[in-house]
């Protein structure tokens, strides 16, 4: 009798974080490495959201809570989806979650069933196909390659759906590309989404803040309120607010569906960090200003990353509208060989070779569903990123 479970064995390991520890590994070894692997920004949480946390710590907030979160910082979510993604929602229809991660996991944990899809676009965030398998449900991909900006199309959405079809995985900016879609583009998946009743819509709208050149975020149940019923926003202060060790995402829904999901917490991870909790509602309630800076500083190391990397011979890169990440295509590198003699046919030998020519951890795109490409994460500071850059350039001048 096997010890794990079918259900683990179902699943693969994260890669990014696999890259990561491989970085952190050559680090410790004395070896000069620029991780671009990770994602979340290399500011400090602000201030005053720390200082929110002492006080919670020194007034004794730090017992258990109600599963789904303290209802200060429900009515500060419940604020925040009034304020910025105009839904009309009040306390009781949010919920708060151990990161956006485990929103996600909790909703399709809460309703799949063996032999239901979901349609989740490619390339993408590495969890998304995981956590489906690991309910015994079946991703069904759905193209958004470069040919589109690696945006879904209405016609891609069309052709992915069935009648088995419980959710579809929207994540606008994107991780792993950055793509943003606009409330137009969104509109036309809607269009198609109002003809299949049976299908709900989970948006991951965690790098909402970072949208560029002007461009405004939009969210799925903003731009097509007949679909409110069926959509669970999800977002969180990881990304947003430099918290990613904090562990605090949320989400508004139909409340028959948080009540699952407060259902399956309640006998898992129980509430999210008391300390956390209050320092999210200080994020969510104090003030925002930074964010502009912060959005600022992004555009311009995107502007940084996406003119370094087509400047060298063999990669493309389209400029991403939002998030931090660049997927650029490595298609030119392929077939060839590294300065250092390693034999590039793969986006995973592009990658393998850089972080051991150079020093340069990346991501390669097969792991995003994507094969010749490869995701560059731009949270860090611009110093490392023009280095990282140069780098990459001499690696490829090097190619032959
Ligand atoms: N969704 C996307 C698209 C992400 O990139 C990430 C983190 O990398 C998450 C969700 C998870 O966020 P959290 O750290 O809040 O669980």
């Amino acid at each position: 009798m096997a010890f794990l479970s079918d259900a683990l064995n179902r699943i693969q390991p994260s890669a990014t974080m696999a890259v990561t520890g491989k970085a952190a590994e050559l680090k410790r070894a004395g070896r000069d490495v620029i991780a671009l692997a990770a994602g979340e920004p290399d500011f400090d949480t602000p201030e005053h959201v720390r200082d929110a946390a002492i006080r919670a710590i020194n007034s004794g907030e730090t017992r258990y809570t109600a599963v789904d979160g303290i209802i200060e910082l429900k009515e500060a979510v419940a604020a925040k989806f009034r304020r910025d993604n105009g839904l009309e929602v009040s306390a009781e229809d949010c919920f708060i979650g151990a990161g956006g991660k485990q929103i996600i996991f909790n909703a399709l944990m809460a309703t799949l069933n063996p032999g239901d899809e979901v349609v989740v676009p490619v390339p993408y965030w590495v969890s998304y196909p995981e956590i489906v398998r690991l309910c015994d449900a079946m991703p069904v991909f759905a193209t958004a390659d470069a040919s589109t900006g690696f945006k879904l199309t209405p016609e891609a959405l069309e052709a992915a759906i069935s009648d088995k079809t419980k959710w579809l995985i929207l994540n606008t900016p994107s991780n792993p590309t950055g793509a943003a879609y606009s409330a137009e583009e969104l509109k036309g998946l809607t269009d198609v989404l109002m003809r299949h009743e049976q299908v709900h819509i989970l948006t991951d709208d965690i790098y909402e803040v970072l949208v560029y050149d002007g461009g405004k975020f939009a969210t799925v149940a903003e731009v097509e309120p007949r679909l409110i019923g069926r959509t669970l926003t999800m977002n969180g202060v990881s990304k947003s607010h430099a918290m990613t060790g904090w562990r605090i995402g949320y989400c508004t829904g139909p409340r028959p569906l948080l009540a699952a999901m407060r259902k399956l917490q309640g006998q898992s991870t129980t509430n999210p960090s008391s300390i956390s909790q209050w320092a999210a509602v200080e994020a969510l309630n104090g003030t925002q200003a930074f964010l502009s800076e912060w959005r600022e500083v992004f555009q311009a190391r995107r502007d940084l990353v996406v003119a370094g990397l087509n400047s060298c011979e063999g990669i493309t890169c389209l400029t991403p509208g939002g998030a931090f990440y660049v997927f650029p295509s490595v298609e030119g590198l392929l077939g060839r060989t590294s300065g250092g003699g390693a034999r590039l046919e793969t986006d995973s030998d592009v990658v393998l070779a850089l972080l051991e020519e150079t020093g340069v951890a990346l991501v390669q795109g097969s792991a995003f569903g994507l094969p010749g490409h490869m995701r560059l994460s731009y949270a860090a500071a611009t110093e490392e990123l023009e280095d990282a850059v140069a780098r990459i350039q001499d690696f490829c001048s090097k190619v032959s």
